[in-house]
C-alpha cells in the first residue's frame, strides 16, 4: 500500500462475496475495511437462502405429519408463527455475529454504514444510525459486492400495499390468504412455504409456465405437483391494479378476475444494487442490464475497482459469489489470474417438492450437441408415500450428448432433490458418460438409484439446432 491510502482494499457490502474477499485479503497481510449498510452476512444470511430454508423446513412438517398418519401415527399439530419467527431470528443473529467475529479475527475493520463513491479511490460512509455522521475513507483498491434488491413494478396502481420477499420474513401474523406474483424460484419457494403453513395460496405468473429457463419437463412436472399441494396457479396473466379495502387487498387481473387476499407478495425479480452508489464518480460503467460491467477477472471499467456477486448479475447464487471472491483474491493479491467456471453449476429450488438441476436442459442440449441428445426420463411414486394415498410423483431426467455419451444435464423433482443433485453434479462436472453412470452400482432401496438404472431412451434426436 502506498502511504497515501487508508487501506489496501475497501470492500462495499458484507454479504457472501464481500465477506470472503475481505477475510482472505486481510489474512494475506493486507489492510482491509468493509462497509455494511444493514447487517453482516448479506442477503443469504439475513433475508435469503438461510431464513428461507428455515421457513421451508417449518412448512414441510405439515406434509410430514400427513405422511406420518399413513404410517399409523396420530398427529395433533398446531403452528405458532411468532414462536417460529423468534427462533429463526435468534439463529440469524447468531450467524450474523459469527460472520462479524470472523471478519474481526481476520483483522478486517468493519464500518457500519452506507458507502458511496467520491472518486475511484475515495468512499464516504454514512453511519446507519440516522445521525448522518460520515467518514471519508481512501483505499488503493475497491471491491464492489453490494448484491441485489427486489424489483417491484413501480407503476402498478396499488403496489404500495404489497410486500417483497424481504418483508415476507417478518410478517407480524400469518395471513389466511396470500397471493404471490412471479414465476421464478423465489416465488415458487414462498408459495410452497405459505401453502404448507396452511395459508390459502395463489401463485400468479404472466408467462406460460413457472421456472422460466429450467427444463420444460421440470416446469410442467412441478406446476402439477404444487397444485396437488393446494396452491392455486394462474398462468399467462398479471395484475391490472390492486385495491385496498376494509377486508383485504383486491387484485384486479388482466383476464377480468377479481380476487381478494390478505397479503400480496411480489417476487418479480431482483436488480443489481447500484442505486446512488456514485459509480459515475469512480468511472465504473454499467452494462445494458444495469449490472456492473466486469471482465472475466471481475475488473470493472475503473483500473483499481473490481465487482463480484449479484451486483454483476452473472449467476446469482451464494456459492458463486464466494467463488468469485476467491478468484478476485487469487487474481489481485496472489498473482494468479483466476476466474470462476460457470459451467455445470448445480442449483436447487426449495419448492415443495423441491427441484435439483445441474447442466443443460433438454432444449439447451439440443442446441449445443451437434449429433443430438439421448433423453432418459422416469416418473414414479416415492416409496415413502406408499401408505399415504398421495399421488405425488418424482421426476428424474438425464440428458446425454449422443456423440460423446457424456451426461450433460440432470433434472430431479422430488424429495431430497437438492441433496441428490449436489452429488450428481460431481459426475456431470467430471464429464462422465452414461455408461459410467450405469457402471455405478445402485444403493437400494432409494430414489437416487433410479439415476444409475435408467435404461430406456425416451427419444433420440439427431437434428441439432
Ligand atoms: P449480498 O449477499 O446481497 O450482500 C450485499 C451486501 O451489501 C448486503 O448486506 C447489503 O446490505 C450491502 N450493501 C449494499 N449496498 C451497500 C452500500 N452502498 N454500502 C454498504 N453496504 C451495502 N442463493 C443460493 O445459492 N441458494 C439459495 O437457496 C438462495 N435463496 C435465496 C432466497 C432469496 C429470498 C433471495 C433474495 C436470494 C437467494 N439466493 C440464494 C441468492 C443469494 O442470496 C445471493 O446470490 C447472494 O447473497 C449474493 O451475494 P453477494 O455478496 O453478491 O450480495
Amino acid at each position: 500500500m502506498t502511504d497515501s491510502y487508508d487501506y489496501d482494499l475497501f470492500v462495499i457490502g458484507a454479504g457472501s462475496g464481500g465477506v470472503r474477499a475481505a477475510r482472505l485479503t486481510a489474512l494475506g497481510g493486507k489492510k482491509v475495511a468493509i462497509a455494511e449498510e444493514y447487517r453482516v452476512g448479506g442477503t443469504c444470511v439475513i433475508r435469503g437462502c438461510v431464513p428461507k430454508k428455515f421457513m421451508v423446513m417449518a412448512s414441510d412438517f405439515a406434509h410430514q405429519f400427513h405422511t406420518a398418519e399413513g404410517y399409523g401415527w396420530t398427529v395433533e399439530a398446531s403452528f405458532d408463527w411468532p414462536k417460529f419467527l423468534q427462533a429463526k431470528d435468534v439463529e440469524i443473529a447468531r450467524l450474523s455475529g459469527i460472520y462479524a467475529a470472523n471478519l474481526g479475527k481476520a483483522g478486517v475493520d468493519l464500518v457500519n454504514g452506507r458507502a458511496v463513491f467520491k472518486d475511484a479511490h475515495t468512499v464516504e460512509v454514512t453511519h446507519r444510525d440516522g445521525t448522518g455522521e460520515t467518514r471519508t475513507i481512501t483505499a488503493e483498491k475497491i471491491l464492489i459486492a453490494t448484491g441485489g434488491r427486489p424489483w417491484m413494478p413501480e407503476g402498478l396502481e396499488g403496489i404500495e400495499h404489497c410486500i417483497s420477499s424481504e418483508e415476507a420474513f417478518h410478517l407480524p401474523e400469518l395471513p389466511k390468504r396470500i397471493m404471490i406474483a412471479g414465476g421464478g424460484y423465489i416465488a415458487v419457494e414462498f408459495a410452497g412455504i405459505f401453502a404448507g403453513l396452511g395459508v390459502e395460496t395463489t401463485l400468479i405468473y404472466r408467462g406460460p409456465n413457472i421456472l422460466r429457463g429450467f427444463d420444460d419437463d421440470v416446469r410442467a412436472h412441478l406446476a402439477g405437483e404444487i397444485e396437488k399441494r393446494g396452491i392455486k396457479v394462474i398462468l399467462g396473466c398479471q395484475h391490472q391494479k390492486i385495491e385496498k379495502t376494509e377486508t383485504g387487498l383486491v387484485s384486479h387481473l388482466e383476464n377480468g378476475m377479481v380476487l381478494e387476499h390478505d397479503v400480496i407478495m411480489f417476487a418479480t425479480g431482483r436488480v443489481p444494487h447500484v442505486k446512488d452508489l456514485g459509480l459515475e464518480k469512480a468511472g465504473v460503467s454499467l452494462n445494458d442490464k444495469g449490472a456492473i460491467e466486469v471482465d472475466t477477472l471481475s475488473k470493472t471499467s475503473a483500473d483499481n475497482i473490481w465487482a463480484i456477486g449479484d451486483v454483476t448479475d452473472r449467476m446469482n447464487l451464494t456459492p458463486v459469489a464466494i467463488r468469485e471472491a476467491v478468484a478476485f483474491h487469487e487474481t489481485v493479491y496472489r498473482n494468479n489470474p483466476s476466474h470462476f467456471d460457470y459451467e455445470a453449476v448445480a442449483t436447487a429450488v426449495f419448492s415443495q417438492p423441491p427441484v435439483g438441476v445441474v447442466g443443460l436442459s433438454e432444449s439447451e442440449a439440443r442446441h449445443t450437441c451437434s449429433a443430438g441428445v439421448d433423453v432418459y426420463v422416469t416418473r414414479f411414486r416415492p416409496m415413502k408415500y406408499a401408505f399415504t394415498g398421495s399421488d405425488e410423483r418424482v421426476l428424474m431426467k438425464l440428458v446425454v450428448d449422443a456423440a460423446s455419451q457424456k451426461v450433460v444435464g440432470v433434472h430431479i423433482v422430488g424429495p431430497e432433490a437438492p441433496e441428490m443433485i449436489q452429488l450428481a453434479a460431481i459426475a456431470v462436472k467430471a464429464g462422465l458418460t452414461k455408461a459410467q453412470w450405469d457402471a455405478t452400482c445402485a444403493v437400494h432401496p432409494t430414489m437416487a438409484e433410479e439415476l444409475v438404472t435408467l435404461k430406456e431412451k425416451q427419444s433420440q434426436d439427431t437434428s441439432a439446432g
